[in-house]
């Protein structure tokens, strides 16, 4: 098994944000968290139970399109059967952005029915979204809003800055996501999260990284190394080997002949995170907790 110096990863920026969560969560009906469908458990902040105080949530599985079609669907029906409203879509080209309001109404129709019975008819659903850098928050927002981003006016009590963005159907959505950090101190969820792009490059040893990622896709999705690098080594082969080997395959030699093993990590990371490899799943409902 590769080894990897751990990943250490403090956004201390992020208490302005979890105070201004718990300060919004007064003015809205659910909590939408966004949560990246390759890695559904890593891509969840720990404490966003305790945060959220018990308001309705709905998990949006988003990057759709680059996870592994059947387990995401053995993750929708896992949330589901465990309580949790869910759905997955792909905000980049808006596949699966519909499920949205029908999902949103489902989840709370005990609440929409007690509005009815008081005579509120027309209230709208105020709702705000959350979720770890870059797992496509505002992506979502820009999907949902549409080309017409329609602010609401200022309501009494709501600070000038926070803006309401009406999204058809009834819906209001805070135009700012909460912005809440990732399981960081978690080291192979750190692991993941850096396997995806969520953690900056920067703090990271971009060839251990790829010897790691190399392991697990040796094991889970070999075929995509072999049509991709034409890699075909026996089980359990180490990452630095596998690294070399797809350094050998792309013709990414130094003098002397020897790989160039850094470039070939950073090919591999960067073409992972693109799609290339295919639909690829980090996490899967048997052997996590969800
Ligand atoms: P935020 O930091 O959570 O607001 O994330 P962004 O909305 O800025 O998205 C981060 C990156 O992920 C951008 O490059 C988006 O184009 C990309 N992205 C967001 N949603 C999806 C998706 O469903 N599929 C794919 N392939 N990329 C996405």
């Amino acid at each position: 098994m590769a080894e990897i110096r751990s990943i250490q990863w403090f956004p201390g920026h992020m208490t302005k944000t979890r105070r201004m969560i718990t300060a919004n969560l007064s003015l809205v009906d659910a909590v939408v968290e966004i949560l990246d469908a390759r890695i559904p458990v890593s891509s969840r902040n720990p404490e966003m139970d305790r945060l959220t105080g018990g308001k309705p949530r709905l998990l949006i599985l988003n990057k759709s399109d680059m996870a592994d079609e059947r387990t995401t669907q053995q993750w929708l029906h896992r949330l589901r059967r465990s309580g949790c409203a869910a759905v997955a879509m792909d905000c980049k080209s808006g596949k699966g952005v519909k499920q949205f309001h029908p999902a949103l109404r489902e989840l709370l129709k005990e609440q929409i029915a007690q509005w009815r019975a008081k005579g509120l008819v027309n209230r709208p659903i105020h709702v705000m979204v959350v979720g770890i850098p870059n797992v496509g928050k505002s992506s979502f927002i820009n999907k949902m809003a549409g080309g017409k981003r329609a602010k609401v006016e200022d309501r009494p009590g709501v600070t000038r800055t926070k803006q309401w963005v009406k999204l058809g159907d009834g819906v209001e959505m805070l135009d700012t996501p909460g912005v809440l950090w990732p399981k960081f101190d978690d080291q192979q969820a750190a692991q993941r999260l850096a396997f995806t792009g969520a953690i900056n490059d920067d703090v990271l040893d971009i060839e251990a990284l790829a010897m790691l990622l190399l392991e697990y896709l040796h094991e889970a999705y070999p075929q995509a190394l072999t049509a991709r690098y034409k890699i075909n080594l026996p089980e359990g082969t180490e990452g630095r080997i596998l690294l070399e080997e797809l350094g050998r395959k792309r013709g990414m030699l130094v003098s002397g002949g020897e790989v160039n093993t850094e470039r070939a990590a950073i090919t591999l990371l960067d073409e992972f995170r693109s799609g290339k490899l295919g639909r690829i799943t980090l996490e899967v409902p048997e052997n996590e907790g969800a």
